[in-house]
């Protein structure tokens, strides 16, 4: 059975789906691992560090596509890689089913059977498999750095002979993976924090990292689901946390937004209007960009500037830190990958349950109920047997 890993192709990707520690567990169940010459250079992996591992290196890409048993890639691979796959080929990766299910049809028409990291179950047993958590953790850590070396100011306090330099003020919105590294990264730097988030749990956690957490009276209203994440809010209540916000803003010195509604746009959390009461020299990083944003103002992927206010919203931060963030992926995904290989062969139990949700296609079928819907009636749902 062979695991094949390509070069990841999107512009500004310096990811690779498997580093060399990963190669080495899955020859060990027996897999036959093929690596496209250089996929692991812009993570420091050589082709010689996969040969040693007990990979087969090539830069024979059609041959790699046509005798792939899994394919495992960092992005969702094009509509002309998933037509080279042989059918009831496997594809592994981050695939943005919710976001872009229109982007997954090539697949179901190659009747391959895709698994999406981003649907895998957040329960205990697939924790060692949450691809979302490690690259939140990742942009979390990087949208600091990134805040810290653009703006005109140090982050700690310091008391020198020419006098104290006060620490910079933090402002995290959304306390959840990615937020709570940010706070994390920004007290190691000696910043003073204050954060934001719907869910009261959120605020016990915000408290034990030594920041100030900000509580809202959103009057009882149901703000998680049941798996713990947020809901879509109403407007009344959206607004309530726009003021709050836009308040403790105009102090900030670096605003870091981090809210996601899965499968939703993006909540908009920081208005014009507060981005116009920000003093000059404050930067936003927005991490929600890729959803549509959490900033008004912010456009995806570029640098803005109003008033004196920086704004960003890098939807790929993972990428600037690709050793790290390569090796959790490559963690997760082999995490997963074992739960498919049995003696040495694909075996795909769709009963298991990390297994079967994780599923997008299956068999010609698009298998996960919110990806038909959004696909339309022209798909057929159902759970065929693996
Ligand atoms: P996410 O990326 O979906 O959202 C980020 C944060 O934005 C969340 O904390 C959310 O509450 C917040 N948010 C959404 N709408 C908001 C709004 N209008 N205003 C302010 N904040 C808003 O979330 P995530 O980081 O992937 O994790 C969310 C939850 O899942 C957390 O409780 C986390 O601890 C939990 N989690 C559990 C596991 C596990 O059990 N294996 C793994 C990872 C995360």
């Amino acid at each position: 059975m062979n695991i094949v890993v390509l070069r990841e192709t999107a512009g500004g990707e310096a990811r690779v789906a498997l580093m060399p520690e990963s190669v080495k567990k899955l020859v060990n169940l027996k897999a036959a691992v093929k690596i496209e010459s250089d996929a692991g250079l812009l993570a420091a992996r050589t082709d010689e560090d996969y040969s040693q591992s007990g990979a087969e290196i090539t830069t024979d890409r059609k041959d790699l596509l046509a005798s792939a048993d899994i394919l495992v890639t960092v992005n969702r691979p094009s509509a002309d890689v998933f037509s080279q796959l042989k059918s009831r080929a496997v594809v592994l990766g981050f695939l943005r089913p919710l976001d872009e299910p229109d982007a997954l049809e090539p697949a179901l028409t190659a009747g391959l059977t895709t698994f999406a990291m981003e649907l895998v179950p957040r329960i205990t047993r697939a924790q060692s498999m949450d691809a979302l958590s490690s690259m939140a953790t990742v942009a979390g850590y990087k949208a600091v750095l990134v805040a810290a070396s653009s703006i005109p100011r140090m982050f700690p306090l310091l008391m020198t002979a020419a006098g104290t330099v006060p620490p910079a003020r933090v402002l995290v919105l959304g306390a959840g993976v990615a937020g709570l590294q940010a706070i994390a990264t920004a007290r190691r730097l000696g910043g003073v924090v204050e954060a934001y988030d719907v869910r009261a749990a959120a605020g016990e956690q915000v408290r034990s990292l030594g920041a100030t957490f900000l509580d809202v009276d959103l009057g009882g209203l149901k703000t998680e689901d049941a798996g713990g994440y947020a809901v879509e809010l109403s407007e009344e209540a959206l607004k309530r946390g726009r003021d709050l916000i836009a308040e403790h803003a105009k102090t900030a010195d670096v605003v870091i937004t981090t809210a996601q509604v899965p499968g939703r746009r993006a909540p908009q959390l920081v208005t014009e209007e507060a981005v116009n009461g920000m003093r000059r020299g404050a930067i936003i990083i927005d991490l929600a960009g890729a959803t549509g944003g959490n900033c008004a103002l912010s456009k995806a992927d570029q640098t803005i500037e109003r008033n004196g206010v920086v704004i960003m919203a890098p939807t790929n931060l993972p990428a600037t830190v690709p050793v790290h963030a390569s090796q959790l992926y490559s963690r997760n995904v082999t995490a997963f990958l074992s739960l498919l290989i049995k003696d040495g062969e694909l075996n795909i139990d769709m009963n298991d349950d990390v297994v079967g949700p994780s599923c997008v296609t299956h068999a010609g079928q698009v298998v996960n109920q919110r990806v038909a819907a959004s696909l339309g009636a022209a798909v057929e749902l159902g759970t065929p047997a693996a």
